[in-house]
C-alpha cells in the first residue's frame, strides 16, 4: 500500500475515536524498521515498515505528538537513519540509549521533556519485557508483532481510550465514595 493510502486510512482510524492519547511513542527496531540498526551500516539506505510512514505522516496532521524510545547500542545509526528517512523533525524527543532497565529510564526522560503524564501516552515495541515494564508506569503499551501497521494503530487507540474510560469511572467512584462519608458521619451523629 502506498504511503498515501496508509495515511488517509490511519486518518479514518484515528477519525474514530473521542479521546486520543497525547503522545505516541515508537520503539525503532523491529517497530519502525524491520532490522536492529546496530547490525547496518551508515552509509545504507534504510527503509521502514510498509505502514510506518503513512501512520507517522496521519498522527501528525491529527496533531498528536510522537517521540521515541530505543535501547540501541547505536544512537548516531539510528539518528542517521531517522535523518535519511526524513522523519527526525516529527519526534519531540528521541531517547535512544543503551540500558539495564527495560525503558522506564527512556519514559521518565520523555516525562520530564515533554510533561505529558504516562496515561496520556500510547507505546508500541516488539518487545514484552519492555511492554510490560513501560505499561506499569502507566503507559498503554501494545506489542507489535511484525512492526506498527494499521492494525497495531487500531488496537491502541482502542486500547488507550479503554484505559482511560476505567480512569474516569473510577474517579467518579472516588467523587462519590469520598461524598458519602460525610453524609453518613452526620447520620451517624444523628442516631448518637
Ligand atoms: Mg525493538
Amino acid at each position: 500500500m502506498a504511503d498515501e493510502k496508509v495515511k488517509s486510512e490511519a486518518m479514518q482510524i484515528i477519525g474514530m475515536f473521542q479521546v486520543l492519547p497525547r503522545l505516541v511513542v515508537f520503539d525503532l527496531d523491529y517497530t519502525l524498521w524491520p532490522f536492529y540498526c546496530e547490525c547496518r551500516s551508515k552509509r545504507e539506505m534504510p527503509s521502514l515498515y510498509p505502514h510506518a510512514k503513512g501512520i507517522l505522516y496521519a498522527l501528525k496532521d491529527k496533531g498528536v505528538d510522537m517521540a521515541i524510545a530505543s535501547r540501541s547500542p547505536t544512537p548516531d545509526i539510528a539518528t542517521t537513519f531517522l535523518d535519511k528517512l526524513n522523519i527526525k523533525s516529527m519526534f519531540v524527543a528521541q531517547e535512544i540509549f543503551s540500558s539495564w532497565t527495560h525503558k522506564t529510564e527512556h519514559f521518565q526522560k520523555i516525562n520530564s521533556r515533554t510533561s505529558v503524564p504516562f496515561n496520556s501516552m500510547l507505546f508500541f515495541d516488539d518487545e514484552d519485557r519492555n511492554i510490560n515494564t513501560v505499561s506499569k508506569m502507566g503507559v498503554t503499551s501494545i506489542l507489535v508483532g511484525n512492526g506498527v501497521n494499521l492494525g497495531a494503530l487500531r488496537e491502541g487507540l482502542t486500547r488507550f481510550s479503554q484505559n482511560t474510560n476505567a480512569v474516569e469511572k473510577n474517579k467518579q467512584r472516588w467523587k462519590k465514595f469520598s461524598q458519602k462519608p460525610n453524609a453518613t458521619s452526620s447520620k451517624e451523629k444523628e442516631d448518637d
